[in-house]
């Protein structure tokens, strides 16, 4: 397990996870399209909110299953409660401090496919 501190980008948003980085998930829902953001997926026990929620406001649609979450200051997504598996966050890799991809596995999620 390989432990990070994450933020959004005016660092009011500040988290911790811990994960061994099996894979990164890319999406092509509508939501993920438009963020075009790159995900690692972690459990909640292994996900920490340091500081920030009063600065995160919540999105939803569709389903309204998954929440979305955003810092109010900056606009920036940090991450998102699932919606097949809502005891896991995706979260923003591209959030996390000294975070490499390089040589992680990516899967492309079918999102846009899901009912
Ligand atoms: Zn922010």
């Amino acid at each position: 397990m390989r432990k990070y501190l994450g933020s959004c980008h005016c660092g009011g948003v500040r988290f911790e996870i811990e994960s061994d980085f099996p894979e990164l998930t890319m999406c092509d829902c509508s939501i993920c399209k438009r963020r075009n953001a790159l995900m690692v997926k972690v459990h909640e026990s292994r996900f920490r909110l340091v500081s920030g929620e009063d600065l995160l406001t919540e999105y939803q649609f569709h389903s309204k299953t998954a929440r979305h979450y955003f810092c109010k200051v900056c606009g920036i997504y940090p991450f998102h409660r699932k919606r097949v598996t809502p005891d896991h966050f995706g979260v923003n890799v591209h959030c996390l401090d000294g975070f490499s991809p390089e040589g992680i596995p990516l899967r492309r999620a079918d999102g846009a496919a899901m009912p």
